[in-house]
Order: structure tokens, then sequence, then C-alpha cells
């Protein structure tokens, strides 16, 4: 449904966007996570035709951003960072004010009134937008984003100087309006993408660091595993059978626990116990313990942005 290939953008000698490649199915929601300054607004933004990229291309339902850009921005509902409000109309003026510049071709009053519904804001619909709570206006764009019925939805970062109680207010209404929308929300929390989205990209530094399905991301058995494991037998031999095994990415050297014993810590981008025991019992080495640790996807997310991953692997991780 979405289709984003090799997006790249450097603002004057800024390389915003390096190779940014991804695709969501209809229905899903995907979020979009990553640090201040990541690129999640330029993706966004090159995504809803508001900028353009240097190279690559974004398809949306088989049509192309840069060749039929109208048709395309009639399938998208853009919250951008900064909601373009008109601080002196009342929601309901604003709403019919952009009902016409974006020349929906649906019953005005109607279609206003059930959005209204639908984001709750039919309650404050004569109110000046500047006199809202912070929580009211971001419901305001929301709206906004609706007008015309568009099947997509481009939403970034939406909860963003929200109280805690309008956050979660937010959180559930875009989780309601994935039922029938196809939705990427960007967010620089942890918690939120896992809260709402289906799937999760993380990008750092322009470039997509890690994808996986949120699911998939928060159980134990991710692709990032650790074990704790004592070995008795020659430190030195210990160390290199395990760096050897298939899959093992580090191998750290906790110390000697007992004499003759050494306790590593052992990540791997699978489970390698089966691998590690056969490995140990070839060479006669004697496995005196072997616990799997839980790793989470905080932990993933900050070695990703701390800058840890890049440097143990270059590629794309599936978390
Ligand atoms: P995010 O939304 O993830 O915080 P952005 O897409 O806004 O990240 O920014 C990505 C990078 O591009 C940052 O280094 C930012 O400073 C830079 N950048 C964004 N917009 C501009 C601009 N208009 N001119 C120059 N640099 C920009
Ligand atoms: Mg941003």
């Amino acid at each position: 449904m979405i289709k984003v290939k090799n997006l790249s953008k450097t603002y004057v000698k800024n390389k915003a966007l390096d190779n940014v490649s991804f695709s969501i199915s209809e229905g899903e929601i995907l979020g979009f996570l990553g640090p201040n300054g990541a690129g999640k607004s330029t993706t966004m933004n090159i995504i809803t035709g508001y900028l353009s990229s240097d190279s690559g291309s974004v398809e949306i339902n088989g049509k192309d951003i840069m060749e039929e850009p109208a048709a395309v921005k009639k399938m998208i509902g853009y919250l951008p960072e900064q909601p373009p409000l008109y601080n002196d109309m009342t929601v309901e003026k604003y709403l019919e004010f952009m009902f016409k510049l974006k020349k929906v071709r649906l019953p005005m009053k109607e279609h206003i009134s059930k959005i209204c519904e639908d984001v709750k804001i039919s309650d404050v619909r004569n109110r000046i937008i500047k006199n809202l709570s912070k929580g009211y206006r971001q419901r305001v764009g929301l709206a906004q984003a609706l007008l015309g019925d568009p099947k997509v939805l481009i939403l970034d970062e939406p909860t963003v100087g929200l109280d805690p109680e309008q956050i979660i207010e937010i959180r559930r209404l875009i989780r309601d309006l994935g039922k029938d929308h196809t939705i990427i929300l960007s967010s620089h929390l942890l918690s939120e993408v896992q809260a709402v989205c289906d799937k999760i990209i993380i990008i750092n530094h322009g470039k997509i660091a890690a994808q996986g399905l949120t699911s998939d991301m928060t159980h134990t058995g991710s692709a990032t595993h650790r074990l704790d494991i004592i070995v008795e037998g020659r430190r030195q031999t210990v160390h290199s059978l395990l760096s050897k095994v298939d899959g093992v990415v580090a191998v750290n050297d906790i110390g000697e626990c007992e004499k003759g014993c050494f306790e590593f810590t052992v990540e791997s981008s699978r489970d390698v116990r089966r691998l590690i025991f056969r490995a140990a019992a070839k060479t006669d080495l004697c496995i005196l313990s072997m616990k799997p640790v839980a790793v989470s996807l905080e932990d993933t997310y900050l070695s990703i942005i701390t800058g840890k991953a890049e440097e143990e692997n270059n590629n794309v991780s599936d978390i």
C-alpha cells in the first residue's frame, strides 16, 4: 500500500536521510521511532509531498507522489509536527475553510459533524481555537487530517506537549482510527509506539537501524538474545569457542567465578544454546550453567541510539 524506496535527502551539507526504504500494508499502524534529529519529520514531509527528496520514490496505492502529487495528496491525511491551525477562527469555521481548501467533494456539514464526533470535539465546535487546551487543539489538527476521508494518516509526533491524560486520549483515538486507516505515526518515545503500533521502524541519523513487528519485539524470543554462561576450562579456549558459534555477535568476559570456571555473557542474533552445547561437548569443555537473559526492546533501542549497535553490526537488524 505504501512503498518507500531508497529515499535520500541532504539539507545543504547535512545528510538527513540516507537510503531509507520500507513498506506498509493496508490497515497497519506503523511506528516511526527515533531520537530528535533522526529524520522522522523529513521522511513524513517527503511521503506527504511537502518536501522533495534528492533521490528515491514514494508510492501510495500504486501511485507515485512525484508523478501524481494531487491524486496522492488526496489519499493522505497529514498532521504535521506543528498543526496548521488558524488560531483566531472557531473550530467549525476552520474545518469549513480547510474543507474548501482541500476541495473535498462530500456534503460539508454532515462530513464535518461526523469527524467532530469521531475525534470528540463536537462540544467545542463554536470555540475559538486559541482558547482551546493543547489536547483539544491536537484533536482539531486530527480532524483537519481526516477531511476528505483519506485512507492513509501520517501523524508526526501527535502527543508531544500533551499531559498524560490527553496522551492516553489521543493514543486511544489513534488506535480507533487504525481500525479503518493505514497509519504512520512518528515518536521519540518507545512506550508510545509499543502502545499504539503493529510494526516499528527505528530510525537514527537518517538510516533505518532496525524494524520488526511490535509483538516480536516485546517478548524474550526476539532476534537479539543474551545468555549468561559459566564454563569450566581454559579461559581463552572458552572465549574463542563461544565467539566462533554461528549467530554470536559479542562475547563478554565477566571473570573467574570459581576456580577454573569462567563466566561470560554471549550476545547473539538468535537462540544459540544448542550450538554452544554441542560445540562445548565436542571440545570436552564443561558447561556448568547457561541462562537466557531477557533483552528488552528498550535495551535494543538504547544501544542503537547510543551507537553501540552500529559499531557491532553495520547491517540492519531484524529486532
Ligand atoms: P526528527 O523529526 O526525527 O527530529 P528531522 O527530520 O526534523 O528529524 O531532521 C533530520 C535532520 O535534518 C536534523 O539533523 C535536522 O537538524 C535537519 N533538518 C531538518 N530540517 C531542516 C531544514 N529545513 N534545513 C536544514 N536542516 C534541517
Ligand atoms: Mg520531527
